[in-house]
């Protein structure tokens, strides 16, 4: 994903004016064949919108995505449909994105039937497979989505994903929904998938205990751009950018003998329409130093390996 930016046009009131959200605002990162590659940060941040625009559920603004060589961003409507078969996403809503009017054997099979693969027989068999993997029965195929509970769902909605053998799903927030004793489940579930199927996962969430248990690189986001990204674990023990820092200061902590001071972030998060300048971060910061009023930090990577946007390491 090469400075990818998706801005929203918005009409000021009065003032026939236009105003822009920059919900996403140059972000660029790479995900690596099988990896989980998680994105968080506080609703609003454009964690999702990032994740809808890499797959064209929204048209970008500007930008490029590369997926095996090929710039995605710029395929035809019906070329984006075909490329969609090896690109996948499983929705934060289980009850939303099925379709309440039909069946789970019709909802299972459609998109072989819109790729065009297989017949009408080899599909419902690979219906019945697909919905034993994912943990529930063939006979649930005759069914209605309200006959199942959320958890359920979601496992029809990764069904759906996992039926046309993708090689990217995009989870957006595939468990908030669901009962903190079910999101175990469901995670397990996609991480057995992804062995089972050679998955790449790009996860994006803002539970912080869910992103450290499953990826494998994290990126953070504050207001539509990356603030830091890094090795999960790097991430975890030595947050370097102040917001990762205040992020996990407000996890709980697991362990008794690991000590964290919190840091509690100052006012809510600005607006989107009319963001602080410089260092979008700056008004909540308690390192702000002048520079950080006018001047925007740069993605730079550190000595480990890690990217940062920060005044505070600047190299120079
Ligand atoms: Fe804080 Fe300045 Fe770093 Fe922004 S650039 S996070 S305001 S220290
Ligand atoms: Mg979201």
């Amino acid at each position: 994903v090469k400075r990818l930016k998706k801005h929203f046009a918005i009409n000021n009131g009065l003032f026939k004016d236009k105003s822009y959200v920059k919900a996403v605002d140059n972000v660029s990162f790479s995900v690596m064949k099988g990896e989980t590659f998680g994105i968080v940060g506080e609703s609003g941040c454009g964690k999702s919108t990032t994740g809808r625009t890499i797959l064209r559920l929204n048209e970008l603004t500007s930008g490029e995505v590369l997926f095996d060589g090929q710039d995605i961003s710029t395929l035809s409507y019906e070329d984006m449909r075909k490329a969609r078969r090896k690109l996948q996403m499983v929705f934060q809503d289980p009850y939303a994105s099925l379709n309440p009017k039909k069946t789970i054997r019709q909802i299972l099979t459609e998109p072989l039937r819109v790729h065009g693969l297989f017949t009408k027989k080899e599909r419902e068999e690979k219906a019945a497979e697909i919905i034993e993997i994912v943990g529930l029965h063939v006979s649930h195929l005759d069914r209605y989505p309200h006959e199942f509970s959320g958890g359920q769902r979601q496992r029809i909605g990764i069904a759906r994903a996992v039926i046309l053998q993708p090689d990217l799903i995009i989870a957006d927030e595939p468990v908030s929904a669901l009962d903190v004793s079910i999101q175990s489940q469901v995670i397990n579930l996609l991480l057995r998938l992804q062995m089972d199927f050679n998955l790449t996962y790009i996860f994006i969430s803002h539970d912080l205990g869910v992103v450290k248990h499953i990826t494998d690189r994290v990126a953070v986001m504050y207001l539509g751009r990356i603030v830091e990204l890094a090795k999960t674990e790097d991430l975890y023990d030595q947050p370097m950018h102040p917001y990762t820092q205040a992020l996990l200061s407000a996890e709980p902590i697991r362990h008794p003998d690991q000590k964290r001071d919190r840091i509690i972030l100052k006012g809510d998060v600005p607006s989107p329409v009319s963001p602080p300048s410089g260092c979008t971060f700056h008004t909540r910061c308690v390192s702000c130093m002048e520079i950080c009023k006018t001047e925007i930090p740069l993605l730079e990577i550190m000595e480990d390996g890690r990217s940062v946007a920060c005044h505070l390491y600047n190299k120079m």
